[in-house]
């Protein structure tokens, strides 16, 4: 393909997109094929001769559309927003065109110095403590990850290496592999799966402590959990709160966490992925209570903050702690700028070696929408789900099973797991909506998340109605077999009783 072709295909490609994003309410959320759809409809082979652009985009229409789950649909309730804008998926486009890998700063200067400048913007907009910032006079700073999941498993291996050094530094006698058998982390049992996971992937126990009937994770039971284990000889780690848990957007109390871990030297990572877009409003500002005590915490751009997949914020208070813990080097990758303050060579704060350019995407994002324009979504995020519960409150068939939080209204039918599973097979049948079901201490729900590009009240009043009606479906069909069995009862009881005086006739002519 040659330039000229590259521009046909790039502009026919961005009319899609677009046609794609404003017509999205014309598709139903949830795709409508079976597994294997596209194993069926695709070669084995990939074409010998090349073919036109055309047929290909042609077949983006015709084989890819229908096996896709809409997930800027309005209609789409699910887990929690992954954002995109228009401004976004244009930087995304540029970051492909530049083609380049920033591990360090001369693989691309631009990369870096950008990804510096977005991550100081990012935290002043979110009102982070300053020694989060690159240009604090101390060790801390942001950096992009790719997930959450990433930034979470970044924090416990760093806080492993820390604490083994700093363990052997005062028992010398104890050997390496024993320290690292005895290490232990802590987080809640509403936090997100990327956390039980980043203890497999370290190879350290990560105790999934209770959290209360609110959900809320707090210092009292980490203190006894820690004083168990280090009764027991075990050495704690990291303790890994959630701001804004997957099940219900719960808070942990960072304020009497932070207090456990300073006393018994733990680290505090905060898994702000989702409700960390909250942290830029005046009136969340409860939720950034602890965090000048916290040592790393992330938040996911492409959940709130209009910038498309994949693009987590993460930062450190220290660092020097992760650089220490990955520093592996090699000849070709030295440069004589490396090792500067303010010129991070990124490579050491992540898992990978090559790196995109993440901050391309997230700088257009926030020059063209502006500190304003951010904050506006996310309030309007809010507005939407206050609109959705008012909705729940007002039917007295449904009741809520935790308060709104932020975009998140969790709410169940009354009447039981039952009902809420058959409700939500329903609607998942009849794809008009997607939401997912959550469980608590055995109680499960559903789960409303205000997502979508361009969600209006119109969609919350068009999910309401579907998700009512299907209710008033299913009662009546319950009440249709319930009058059905109770005809068949009285039926059986009929017969019985004719049966029981044919019987007696008989036995008294014989
Ligand atoms: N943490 C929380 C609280 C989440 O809700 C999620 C996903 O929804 C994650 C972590 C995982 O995010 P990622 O897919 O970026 O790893």
């Amino acid at each position: 393909m040659d330039a000229k072709e590259f521009r046909e295909f790039g502009k026919a490609a961005v009319d899609f997109i677009a046609d794609y994003l404003e017509n999205i309410r014309d598709d139903e959320v949830l795709p409508n094929v079976e597994p294997g759809y596209l194993l069926d409809l695709l070669p084995t082979e990939m074409p010998e001769e090349p073919e036109s652009w055309r047929e290909v985009l042609g077949d983006i229409n015709r084989v890819i559309k229908p096996g896709i789950t809409h997930w800027q649909s309005p209609n789409m309730h699910a887990y929690y927003p992954t954002s995109t804008s228009y401004p976004s998926i244009v930087g995304e486009m540029l970051a492909s065109g530049f083609g380049i890998i920033g591990f360090s700063w001369i693989c691309s200067p631009a990369c870096t110095e950008l990804e510096v400048v977005v991550m100081d913007w990012l935290a002043k907009f979110l009102k982070l403590p300053q020694h989060f910032q690159h240009a604090s006079d101390g060790p801390g700073g942001g950096v992009i990850q790719g997930s959450a999941s990433e930034a979470v498993l970044v924090a416990v291996l760093a806080a492993r290496e820390q604490a083994v050094v700093s363990y052997r530094e005062s028992h010398p006698e104890v050997s390496e592999s024993e320290v690292r058998g005895r290490l232990v982390a802590y987080s809640s049992d509403q936090s997100n799966s990327c956390i039980e996971k980043a203890g497999v992937l370290a190879a350290m126990p990560i105790r999934l402590l209770p959290a209360g009937e609110d959900f809320v994770l707090r210092g009292e039971t980490l203190r006894q959990a820690i004083q168990e284990d280090v009764t027991a000889g075990r050495i704690p780690v990291i303790c890994i709160a959630t701001l804004g848990t997957t099940g219900t957007c719960a808070y942990d109390d960072i304020e009497t966490l932070s207090a456990v871990c300073e006393e018994f030297k733990v680290w505090l990572h905060v898994d702000a992925a989702y409700a960390g877009g909250a942290f830029a409003l005046d009136e969340c500002s409860d939720l950034r209570k602890g965090l000048d005590r916290v040592d790393s915490l992330n938040f996911n751009l492409h959940k709130f903050m209009l910038v498309n997949f994949d693009c987590s914020a993460m930062w450190l208070r220290d660092a020097n702690k992760v650089v220490d813990s990955f520093n592996v080097d090699r000849i070709y990758l030295k440069h004589k700028h490396e090792g500067q303050s303010q010129i991070p060579d990124f490579r050491h704060w992540q898992i990978p070696l090559g790196r995109r350019f993440r901050a391309l995407k997230v700088w257009i994002t926030f020059r063209t929408l502006g500190a304003e324009g951010l904050r506006n979504h996310v309030r309007q995020h809010i507005e939407l789900a206050k609109q959705f519960e008012q909705l729940v409150v007002k039917d007295s068939r449904f009741e809520m099973v935790a308060p709104r939080a932020l975009g998140l209204v969790c709410f169940r039918p009354k009447g039981g797991n039952e009902i809420t599973t058959q409700l939500l097979q329903r609607l998942m049948d009849r794809k008009k909506i997607y939401m997912v079901k959550a469980e608590h201490a055995g109680r499960q729900f559903l789960r409303f998340v205000v997502c979508g590009m361009g969600t209006k009240e119109s969609d919350i009043e068009f999910a309401w109605t579907e998700i009512e009606s299907q209710l008033t479906g299913l009662q009546e069909e319950q009440s249709l077999l319930a009058r059905k069995s109770g005809n068949m009862a009285d039926l059986t009881q009929h017969f019985q009783i004719h049966l029981t005086t044919e019987n007696a006739t008989h036995e008294k002519s014989q």
